[in-house]
């Protein structure tokens, strides 16, 4: 879709399954499963969100999803299904991996950085999109490195650090940044240490890629959070700056695990209202 001189298209880079206490935290399992479905191993479908967007003749790609490296029994116990969705939503619009200037994660995690990188044909590593420059908060990527105990199972360095290989691919941010002219991240922490928000503007509108501090529509309630946010006090603050931001301007919201309606807007009374034209 046209957002003023911003071209959009949603990226879904895959589908999969997370535990729902996982994802609801403190909310009771009661509370919860009237808004999501629970399988027999009290799983909920996910989907893996992110943008395509066309700017100024630049593609920019936000999120990369789990990618294509998961073994097969890892693959099994998250029911990982199209981990081509990355490079498939950019064929359907036209985009070869080369022809991506941008990269922009919203943290390192395994279910997002998953996609920065893929085995080559001898099994090694590549990066999926050669000439883009990746942008990451700094305190993400040393925190990706050096995770405390709790946080080790979710960063797999192969995803990230042959970034640091090559000459200037990665950009280390230190903070809100504009990255490229309209393309501005905004740093939030709270879920991860170097957790962004990537917010594109075009006149008075706005689109706000989220990730993790709002992960599927019934997170649209700021109490809402993930057991694994590490910060939860920070992403309450966060949230509610966004939802306020969002619902006054209509900013038009892209969220990082929603499997049914993931792109809309946020109206009155936390009510919400895809926007369907993302496609
Ligand atoms: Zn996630």
């Amino acid at each position: 879709m046209q957002l003023g001189d911003l071209e959009l298209y949603l990226l879904i880079a895959g589908h999969w399954k997370a535990d729902g206490g996982l994802m609801f935290g403190v909310v009771p399992k009661v509370m919860w499963e009237k808004k999501r479905a629970a399988d027999g191993n009290n799983m909920i479908d996910m989907a893996c969100v992110g943008l395509i967007a066309r700017i100024d003749g630049r593609v920019v790609v936000c999120e990369t999803g789990i990618g294509t490296k998961l073994d097969e029994k890892r693959a099994r116990q998250v029911a990982l299904r199209e981990p081509e969705g990355l490079l498939h939503s950019l064929r359907k619009v036209g985009i070869a991996p080369d022809e991506v200037d941008a990269v922009i994660t919203t943290h390192l995690h395994w279910d997002h950085a998953g996609g920065l990188t893929r085995r080559d044909e001898r099994g090694g590593l590549e990066l999926t999109f050669k000439k883009a420059r990746h942008f990451i908060q700094r305190s993400e990527w040393d925190f990706a490195l050096h995770p405390d105990q709790r946080s080790q199972s979710a960063y797999y360095q192969e995803d990230f650090t042959p970034l640091a290989d090559g000459n200037r691919v990665v950009e280390l941010l230190d903070g809100d940044t504009e990255v490229l002219p309209g393309v501005h991240v905004r740093h939030v922490g709270g879920h991860t240490p170097g957790s962004q928000v990537i917010v594109f503007r075009s006149g008075e509108l706005a689109c706000a890629v989220t990730g993790d501090l709002v992960c599927q529509t019934p997170h649209l309630r700021v109490p809402w959070t993930m057991a694994a946010d590490l910060d939860p006090l920070r992403v309450l603050e966060q949230k509610a700056r966004l939802f306020e931001e969002a619902e006054r301007h209509r900013w038009l919201l892209v969220l990082s695990h929603e499997p049914d309606q993931p792109a809309g807007y946020l109206e009155e009374g936390g009510r919400w209202s895809p926007e369907r034209r993302l496609s």
